[in-house]
């Protein structure tokens, strides 16, 4: 399960998307359009994730 919380990216804002994967950056991209009128595009979004979330499979 992916979380992406609007606080953790420097917004006062309560709003959190979960969801599993892409799903979540859908939704939590919608909402930051909507509400804080700023568009992150998906390749930015996914770096949120992957800073976040770690292990991006090191294969070694
Ligand atoms: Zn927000």
């Amino acid at each position: 399960m992916t979380k992406l919380r609007c606080r953790d990216y420097g917004f006062e804002c309560p709003f959190v998307a979960e969801g599993h994967g892409t799903k979540a950056i859908e939704e939590f991209g919608k909402h930051t359009a909507d509400e804080h009128g700023i568009e992150y595009s998906k390749e930015a979004l996914m770096q949120f994730l992957v800073r976040q979330q770690i292990p991006v499979s090191e294969t070694k």
